[in-house]
């Protein structure tokens, strides 16, 4: 993707929330594929520098256990067919993970080649070449339906964990309905990633991928709590898992005016990637979006491709300390983001409705505790986007499932405190919240699931 220039445009210099402040060629051509994918020499050319390491530790390092030096080998052979249904046999979202996976802190920090050249195997790349061959020519079906057993699982949410576990079951032979809040299934692959990462409606490619097993039903529009119970999914299917991902936004803990400008940036980033018209979106001209992970990072260099003449995130610790990788951070700055670590809001400026600018003060470390240090200092802001994190809302579940750390309790196979009901995802506590790993978890609550049915 084409860096912004950093020289503002007289429509990037106009005050307050702006749509179109760049032509919408201009804009289109910003928003294109981020990491644009390997040709087949180049994939070849990659694919000869992996040693097929004996105990590999790339693959003890990948969330799913994908067999990376197998699918290399395959890709070395020209067979990528085969290369997918590797990816795909264990991980069913191996495109989508290959997209947004942090592969430097996983299987390419692992990579022997990592370690002896300061340079891994681009594993990643590789990951997407493969699956990228078998979406665009899918042919027969990569992997069959078992008969069908006559047992049906309720999966509440259609995000990474979701339909992993439905697919893993489906693929079992067992009947499956997917209730999803949204319009679309998906979850945070369509709402909640930076648009440049899947272009091209590529998670609702790789969403109708997973249908086509069959005994997938996906019933859009259907939020737990309004339209349908826990205690009926219990009464009414042989199991239930629940990937209801994590549905509040942590707030900043200084007083929110109610302020044109000032929002979340999880919303931001869900309406980036559901408009049709990128030119007909407002963005602030001084854009500060406050926190350090990859939400944070997706929100502001979106707001920089939108237009916005300086974006800064502001995070209360140091560069090593932010949930984001050192790669997503360089990544941001080459895109004209300013990122300023040690320092914590302290007062939002608002005046006429509309947020001015935001109050911040440094931060330091004394006695292992966070506390402020030095004078308070403004940044203008015309649009201030909270990115500190987001909380798992206990309420539509009901009370009686038990929490950890203030998410849902679960075993290593994702059994709840309830009987019949697995959880797995953002929403499941002790996790990451990296898509990677919900898949993970989708994948063993289906096995799980199997073999409680098969006794039952
Ligand atoms: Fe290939 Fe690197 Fe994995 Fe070894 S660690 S098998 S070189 S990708």
């Amino acid at each position: 993707m084409p860096s912004p220039s950093l020289a503002p445009t007289d429509e990037q210099r106009r005050p307050g929330l702006q749509a179109g402040r760049l032509p919408a060629a201009e804009i289109e051509r910003r928003f294109a594929d981020a990491h644009p994918a390997l040709n087949a020499v180049q994939a070849q050319l990659e694919a000869d520098r992996c040693l097929f390491c004996w105990a590999a530790p790339c693959v003890a390092a990948c969330p799913t256990g994908i067999d990376i030096p197998s699918f290399i080998a395959r890709i070395a052979q020209g067979n990528l067919r085969g290369a997918a249904r590797t990816i795909l046999q264990a991980n069913p979202l191996g495109g989508m993970c290959a997209r947004v996976c942090p592969t430097e802190v996983l299987c390419e920090q692992a990579c022997v080649r990592q370690a002896q050249e300061g340079k891994p195997v681009r594993i990643g790349e590789l990951q997407r070449h493969a699956t990228d061959a078998l979406f665009a020519d899918p042919g027969v079906p990569l992997f069959t339906r078992a008969p069908a057993t006559g047992r049906r699982v309720a999966v509440v949410g259609a995000g990474p964990a979701g339909l992993a576990c439905a697919h893993g079951l489906a693929r079992e032979g067992h009947a499956v309905v997917v209730f999803e809040a949204r319009a679309k299934g998906g979850g945070l692959n369509e709402y909640g990633l930076a648009r440049y990462k899947t272009p091209d409606g590529f998670a609702q490619r790789e969403l109708q991928w997973l249908l086509s097993i069959g005994g997938m039903e996906l019933r859009c529009g259907q939020v737990l709590g309004r339209d349908f119970t826990l205690d009926g999914l219990r009464r009414d299917f042989d199991a239930v898992f629940l990937g209801l991902g994590l549905a509040g936004v942590n707030a900043l803990g200084i007083p929110e005016p109610e302020a044109e400008g000032l929002r979340s940036a999880v919303d931001f980033i869900a309406e980036l990637r559901q408009a049709s018209d990128l030119a007909a979106l407002p963005v602030g001209r001084d854009v500060v979006v406050i926190g350090g992970g990859m939400t944070a990072i997706d929100a502001a260099v979106q707001s920089r491709l939108l237009g916005a003449s300086q974006v800064t995130i502001a995070y209360r610790r140091g560069p090593d300390a932010m949930p984001a990788s050192r790669e997503e951070q360089r990544w941001a700055q080459t895109q004209g983001v300013t990122i300023r670590h040690w320092v914590t809001p302290k007062a939002v400026r608002a005046s006429e409705g509309r947020v001015q600018g935001l109050q911040l003060v440094g931060t330091t470390v004394v006695d292992g505790r966070l506390v402020e240090a030095g004078d308070a200092f403004e940044l203008p802001a015309d649009m201030i986007l909270r990115a500190i994190g987001q909380a798992y809302v206990p309420g539509p579940a009901g009370a009686d499932i038990a929490l950890a750390a203030g998410r849902i309790r679960t075993d290593d196979e994702g059994r709840t405190s309830l009987q019949g009901v697995w959880a797995g995802g953002d929403c499941r506590a002790g996790g990451r919240d990296l898509t990677v790993e919900a898949v993970e978890h989708g994948k063993r609550a289906a096995r799980s699931i199997h073999l409680q049915l098969c006794r039952a």
